[in-house]
């Protein structure tokens, strides 16, 4: 079975009308899982309330510096601001990203206590997020942090991240690039935002693992990387916990890039990553033509189901 963390407040994160990573985007994917044919069978949960998880700040403070947390904090108690051109912080924007945080801690906490596997629809998203500031979207590192949570549990040793989301995560990348404990696998295309994550880039423990792919690249370039590249290289780390970083802006209707996958092709990745472990999370990072993403994320929960 799978549970979804989800809450209104995450449409509290207001980037604008004319930004991409907006809230519809999850309304549109809660629609879609509502209607969804297997809708009984998941369980909604809303993440922890922050003031109920007084160990939040320490995973938070644990990658990213405090200086950098006051930072969003500031520009969300003065009104809002950007932290670049593309990362808006609004009034809210902090609470809802420390509850992101909750959130993806609580998919954590689901998948290694229960048999459940998990669903984060969260925002904002985090990938894209380094070590002392926030960019593309991203405010907070939800994944790395994540990871380095779940390997408090003296049970669990390795824990992968596998980033499907058409860009590169150079966030995650650098936080976790020096942890032989956690692997990082990413698709993305090549050349596009951030410019990060050639297949040279491998880690200090040959722990990452970039799979760049040029445009126009559908599911006949992706299904070899997987086969050939990815299976081997997670079968080999052996992970306790997989964390999916599932940006779906890697649909060929997506604006923001140039790969032409299709909805039913994450269904196939979520095959892929049951061939790895049954101890999946997934959570939300990009996607931003509507219909596709909530395609893609009934597509992505399918396989879980059965
Ligand atoms: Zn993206």
């Amino acid at each position: 079975m799978l549970q979804v963390i989800y809450s209104e407040e995450f449409l509290d994160h207001k980037t604008g009308i004319y930004h991409p990573e907006k809230p519809a985007r999850l309304t549109a994917i809660v629609d879609a899982l509502k209607t969804a044919s297997f809708a009984e069978k998941i369980t909604w949960k809303l993440p922890t309330p922050v003031l109920l998880k007084p160990s939040l700040m320490s995973w938070i403070e644990n990658v990213h510096p405090t200086t950098y947390i006051n930072k969003v904090k500031n520009i969300a108690a003065s009104g809002g601001g950007y932290l670049d051109g593309d990362t808006p912080i609004s009034p809210r924007s902090y609470d809802v990203a420390l509850l992101a945080v909750s959130a993806w801690l609580d998919g954590v906490d689901i998948v290694l206590n229960t048999a459940d596997k998990s669903f984060v629809l969260a925002r904002p998203p985090g990938h894209h997020a380094v070590i002392d500031t926030g960019m593309g979207f991203c405010l907070f590192s939800n994944a790395a942090i994540s990871a380095f949570y779940a390997l408090q549990q003296p049970e669990i040793k390795r824990v992968a991240i596998l980033d499907w989301d058409v860009h590169h995560g150079n966030g995650t990348e650098a936080i976790v690039e020096t942890h032989s404990e956690i692997a990082y696998v990413s698709l993305h295309q090549y050349p596009a935002y951030p410019g990060t994550g050639k297949t040279s880039q491998q880690g200090s423990h040959h722990n990452v693992l970039n799979l760049p792919v040029p445009p126009g690249s559908d599911i006949t370039i992706y299904q070899p990387l997987w086969e050939r590249k990815i299976l081997p290289f997670l079968t080999d780390f052996q992970p306790d916990l997989l964390i999916v970083s599932a940006g779906y802006d890697a649909n060929a209707n997506d604006p923001l890039a140039g790969v032409n996958l299709q909805p039913e092709d994450f269904g196939l990745f979520t095959e892929y990553c049951l061939g790895i472990t049954q101890k999946i999370m997934f959570g939300l990072e990009g996607g931003y033509d509507l219909p596709s993403l909530a395609e893609s994320v009934i597509a992505t929960i399918q396989p879980c189901i059965g």
